[in-house]
């Protein structure tokens, strides 16, 4: 992948309202138009989501707990996360992800529980929420910035944090597979990988730790996820 000229935040917003959209309504979608990669990604992907579910559920109910999903994308965590009972508050930086997940919402869940969506960077979040959520949205940001989307995301939160992103770890082993993900220049953003530690240490400098961790990797994708909580 190239390096963009511009902020980083307009560049993602671009992209993701453009070409970034279509690729990734494909890859979060379930019909065949993927390619072997692709289907990779998506496998991938839905495992975090599970894995997610499953921090969430297995030591209380979901039921009546607020949630904020900040990078909702086409709402494939928002959906369950409704479906647990819990009250969801969705929002992407990208209108046309907003609008799909809204779409997919409406037409999965029962009307009392749709969750409420927005158009907003999760940086110009604001409220309290017991949980906050953010799922491979990092990825598009570097460390420095990444530190302060942790501790806004941090300050929103009550009582747990859920973050995932794409480990250092796997450095070379994205590296050679990055083109793939992101193949020629007009469809580029560039993909940045973060460290445990630096993810701990940022949330540590708010008062937070770490309290659970996975990790899913296929083929094409890793994603290190890990709860937070108050210390
Ligand atoms: N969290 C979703 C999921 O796991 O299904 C979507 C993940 S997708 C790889 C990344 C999403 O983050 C995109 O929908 C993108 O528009 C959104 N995004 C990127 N930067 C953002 C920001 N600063 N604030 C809010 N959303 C952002």
């Amino acid at each position: 992948a190239e390096e963009v000229g511009g902020g980083d935040k307009e560049v993602v917003r671009e992209y993701f309202n453009s070409t970034g959209f279509e690729r990734w309504r494909k890859i979060y979608g379930d019909t065949d138009e993927v390619n072997r990669v692709q289907k990779d990604i998506r496998l991938g992907h839905a495992k975090t989501v599970e894995n997610t579910m499953l921090m969430l559920t297995e030591d209380r109910s979901l039921a009546g707990v607020t949630v904020c999903d900040a990078g909702c994308g086409t709402g494939l965590l928002s959906i369950p996360l409704a479906k647990e009972g819990a009250i969801v508050s969705a929002s992407d930086i990208s209108a046309a992800m907003v609008a799909e997940a809204e779409m997919k919402a409406k037409s999965q869940l029962p009307v009392g529980n749709i969750p409420r969506f927005e158009v907003n960077d999760l940086e110009s979040l604001s409220g309290k929420y017991d949980t906050v959520v953010c799922l491979d949205v990092l990825i598009h940001y570097p460390q420095n910035k990444a530190d302060g989307m942790i501790a806004h995301l941090a300050s929103l939160a009550e009582k747990r944090v859920i973050l995932s992103f794409a480990p250092k770890t796997f450095y070379y082993d994205i590296l050679k597979r990055i083109g793939e993900l992101f193949p020629g220049p007009s469809k580029a953003t560039r993909a940045y990988l973060h460290s445990e530690a630096d993810v701990e240490r940022a949330l540590r400098k708010v008062g937070w730790k770490i309290s659970k961790r996975g990790l899913t990797t296929t083929q094409f994708y890793f994603s290190r996820l890990i709860e937070a909580v108050p210390m």
